[in-house]
């Protein structure tokens, strides 16, 4: 039809003819966003969900003015983490930007985690993670942002601990940010429906403030890319176990010394000493996992990489970079994380290997569960 279009974001007029003009969105993103109700131009679909910004790093003279001008103001910071991906999930030196004022820490994607598992005991070992980080939060929330779970207690401690300030939202990509903050407005507890985007003053990066009823803001940041995470080094179909959506059914194992288990041909989870032990995976469910001889691993994933080891296949294994081992001696119950894919927990006095594609994270850390 003839009808003329708007950008619920940016309010342009939509067209789909020039690319470089403002409002522009391609014609299948226009049936698309007719049918959803939710119509954005290309540039609002982007800044929504932060592709505009995908190549930031870690220490892009950008995103630390950013952080400044952040630590700077008065205000009420929150922090959105992964609490499937807790170190993937960390902003870097936090603790240094955030200045007087104070964090408040949101685990996001409750939803993966055991139902069984007390949600007091998550928020305590989400808060010590935090500290050693260096970050003191006020409170701990944790919320699925897919799942609605959490979210009026959410809104509330937001509102409990503002004070009448703005509200500053920052964290890396893929915890689930656009995902919660579109759950925000939604909800619009006290929160106007009016979104308006600016840009850091001194900087390429945009914000979106979406007011609340006293005046001030809540100002969503662009999410800075974390390397370490799996997501970044998978394409094509492989990146969904990157991204679970489901409670994780974990997995036991008994293991001898000398066992490997491959987890598709993503990574390599290697059982080297420690006698005869139970190991728990905790990975998407539809993740294959595969256990042989520590002894052939090695031959066993050059022959069946991309083939009986999937995800990837083959041709998405083109692009995902070689495995690297990391070694670890184990003295009290732990995790070894394949960061954004999961972890496998462990028992005490053992000596195991983790390999992910080069770049990915691989650590220990106190057990979760
Ligand atoms: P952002 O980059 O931080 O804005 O993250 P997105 O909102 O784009 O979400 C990244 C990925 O995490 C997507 O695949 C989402 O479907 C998924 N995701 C977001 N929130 C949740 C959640 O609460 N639980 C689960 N299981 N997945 C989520």
């Amino acid at each position: 039809s003839n009808e003329i279009l708007y950008c619920i974001g940016c309010g342009a007029k939509i067209q789909s003819e020039n690319p470089n003009e403002l409002g522009y969105t391609p014609e299948s993103a226009v049936k698309k966003g007719l049918e959803t109700e939710e119509l954005y131009c290309q540039r609002c679909f982007r800044l929504r969900h932060y592709n505009e910004i995908a190549d930031v790093s870690l220490t892009d003279d950008d995103f630390l003015r950013l952080l400044n001008q952040i630590g700077e103001s008065d205000s009420l910071i929150v922090n959105v983490v992964d609490i499937f991906d807790f170190n993937g999930s960390v902003i870097p030196g936090l603790h240094r930007f955030v200045g007087k004022n104070d964090v408040l820490l949101v685990g996001n994607k409750s939803d993966l985690l055991p139902k069984s598992l007390k949600r007091s005991r998550i928020k305590d070992w989400l808060r010590q993670e935090a500290n050693k980080q260096g970050l003191r939060p006020i409170d701990v929330a944790l919320t699925s942002a897919s799942k609605g779970y959490e979210i009026d207690n959410l809104l509330e401690l937001i509102d409990k601990y503002r004070k009448g300030r703005d509200v500053y939202v920052v964290g890396v990509t893929n915890v689930g940010k656009s995902t919660l903050i579109n759950r925000i407005i939604k909800q619009q507890t006290g929160i106007s429906e009016l979104i308006t985007t600016s840009r850091f003053p001194g900087t390429t990066l945009d914000k979106i403030e979406i007011p609340f009823d006293d005046g001030k803001n809540l100002i969503d940041t662009p999410g800075i890319i974390h390397k370490q995470q799996m997501a970044h080094y998978l394409t094509g179909k492989s990146l969904k176990f990157a991204s679970p959506q489901k409670e994780i059914k974990p997995k036991v194992y008994q293991l001898n010394e000398g066992q490997t288990i491959f987890l598709g041909s993503l990574a390599r989870f290697d059982y080297i000493s420690g006698g005869r032990t139970s190991v728990i995976a905790y990975f998407d469910n539809n993740l294959p996992l595969h256990r042989t001889k520590l002894q052939n691993a090695d031959k066993f994933y050059e022959k069946h990489a991309g083939e009986l080891l999937q995800p990837p296949t083959r041709e998405e294994l083109k692009k995902m970079p070689k495995l690297t081992r990391f070694e670890f001696k184990v003295s009290e119950k732990s995790d070894l994380v394949f960061s954004g894919l999961g972890w496998i927990s462990l028992s005490p006095n053992t000596i195991v290997a983790g390999w992910a594609p080069e770049g990915v994270g691989v650590l220990i850390r106190k057990a979760m569960i």
